[in-house]
């Protein structure tokens, strides 16, 4: 099975991709892990188009969809992906379907999920990240280091009201279009709103898996 998550910065993609992952037997591939990964293998193709990323740039369609096409061809993703971050874009969206049937392996399912701005707003804003593991948490947990890393959580400094806003902006703008392209398209297609912080990530997660039984996804 191949899912799509779609969803603003703090909508907890990351999140519900790593449980659904673990729950379904898939593997979650972000397009920010699978970058790092490149960018510590200086042998690999595509080490120095990504180079781009250290200085905080974008990397073009034609780069993401080579470095996805490359990833999805390992063996233990045979099994199905979770698509994450990725695609961002209508040419990252056609690459990917082209990509997948040529594999004979489609997309089954996307997930678009989605929270009230005021939820977005307080996970954001209270976000707090390990440099080390790139794991997420949030201050309300009152973590003083990571728990995995022992080192100290940091903070983003784009993580404030105003980029936030920008950033959810340029998220809608760019989004829209891929909503319209795979409600045009067969796949099925999932909406989970969140509406109010006082669910668990597991709650809003069983959620999910209780729709994708509805449609008889699963
Ligand atoms: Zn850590």
């Amino acid at each position: 099975m191949n899912i799509i998550l779609l969803g603003p910065p703090g909508s907890g993609k990351g999140t519900q991709g790593s449980l659904l992952a673990k729950r379904l037997h898939l593997k979650q591939l972000s397009t920010g892990d699978l970058f790092r990964e490149i960018l510590n293998h200086p042998t690999h193709p595509l080490y120095s188009e990504l180079q781009v990323v250290k200085e905080g740039k974008l990397v073009s369609d034609d780069v993401v969809n080579k470095a996805v096409a490359d990833a999805i061809q390992k063996p233990e993703l045979r099994n199905g992906v979770i698509f994450d971050g990725y695609p961002r874009t209508i040419a990252q969206a056609e690459a990917l379907d082209e990509i997948l049937s040529g594999m004979g392996r489609p997309i089954d399912l996307v997930i678009e999920l989605d929270a009230v701005p005021e939820v977005l707003f307080f996970r954001i804003l209270g976000r707090q990240i390990c440099p080390n593991c790139k794991r997420v948490f949030h201050e309300r947990q009152h973590l003083k280091e990571c728990p995995v890393c022992h080192i100290p959580l940091i903070r983003r400094k784009d993580d404030n009201k105003e980029t936030i806003r920008k950033r959810l902006e340029e998220y809608k703008s760019k989004t829209a279009p891929l909503r319209d392209y795979y409600h045009n398209s067969e796949t099925a297609y999932i909406r989970f709103l969140v509406q109010d912080d006082s669910k668990t990530p597991q709650e809003i997660n069983d959620g999910i898996m209780e729709q994708m039984k509805q449609k008889s996804i699963l």
